[in-house]
């Protein structure tokens, strides 16, 4: 006699688990047939993200007002205004270079009082911070644009999508080999063995893109993309875990090669967008082409 139907309560808690995660693998699976293939504008790099933009800059929004809360926002004077100038030019090269994801953003830069902390950062759908720590340590506006300019190529490439897809499959993984076993330890040892193999060279292989992007984006903007190297070393000399472009970061000597094959092209870029050597303001760049790539 067939029976096509089963108890779930003749299912046991593992299984239930197993099931759960394999229904979560096949959505996930659907969505990526569907949708969740992107590229990276302007490095064309194939990433997984299962978040739309839309997504993104919700979650983008909802982060902002949640880090506003306890922050000592600067609204007025002149490193506010600094920041804006920067911060417009920035947002005008991006949306020349970067126009399909850079207009869906809202390019915001907030000014953040804090000396100590010597590092900026800019959510999933413009939502940018900028801390005094930052502005007290850059030598120029140049220096400040190679900081921006990365800060705002993580979110043209979408990185905090593709972070949290990742973080969602490795918990999934993790989920899974902790149902099979019934062993909680296991569970751990595979969340940390996936972080170890795939979260943590595949977030370095983004801060490599934000260098990369980021400095195309200050060259746009009539930033001097040559500083990027010695302000780099500087940094690092500093040190300090609270600095975001040093957290997940190759080797010094890897990130300024990098920055060294990409020179020329920026170089160029900047040479053809800053007017009599000295760029003053975004609407002299508005005439400027993208760089072929
Ligand atoms: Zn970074």
């Amino acid at each position: 006699m067939p029976t096509a139907f089963m108890c779930p309560l003749h299912f046991t808690r593992a299984r239930l688990l197993i099931t759960a995660a394999f229904r979560m693998i096949a959505t996930l699976t659907v969505c990526a047939v569907m949708a969740a293939c992107t590229t990276v504008s302007g490095t064309g790099r194939k990433q997984f993200n299962v978040y739309s933009t839309s997504q993104e800059n919700a979650m983008g929004a909802q982060a902002y007002q949640d880090e506003m809360k306890d922050a000592k926002v600067i609204i007025s004077g002149p490193v506010f205004d600094r920041v804006q100038k920067i911060g417009a030019r920035i947002a005008t090269a991006a949306k020349q270079l970067h126009p399909e994801i850079a207009n869906t953003m809202v390019w915001k830069w907030t000014v953040i009082d804090d000396p100590n902390m010597v590092n900026a950062w800019m959510l999933p759908g413009g939502y940018g911070a900028v801390y005094t720590g930052l502005v007290n340590f850059v030598q120029s506006d140049d220096e400040l644009a190679i900081v921006m300019g990365h800060e705002a190529a993580h979110a043209i490439a979408r990185h905090g999508g593709e972070r949290m897809t990742q973080d969602a499959l490795a918990q999934l993984g993790a989920s899974a080999a902790g149902a099979a076993t019934n062993s909680e330890a296991i569970a751990q040892g595979a969340a940390m063995g996936l972080q170890a193999g795939i979260l943590l060279p595949y977030s370095r292989k983004q801060e490599s893109e934000a260098d990369e992007l980021g400095l195309f984006i200050a060259a746009q903007a009539g930033y001097d993309p040559r500083c990027a190297i010695e302000l780099w070393r500087r940094m690092q000399a500093q040190g300090g875990a609270k600095i975001e472009f040093l957290s997940t970061h190759p080797s010094e000597g890897t990130r300024i090669e990098l920055l060294q094959q990409q020179m020329p092209q920026a170089y160029a870029i900047y040479q053809r967008t800053r007017v009599d050597g000295t760029a003053t303001d975004a609407k002299d760049f508005v005439d400027t082409k993208p760089p072929s790539r």
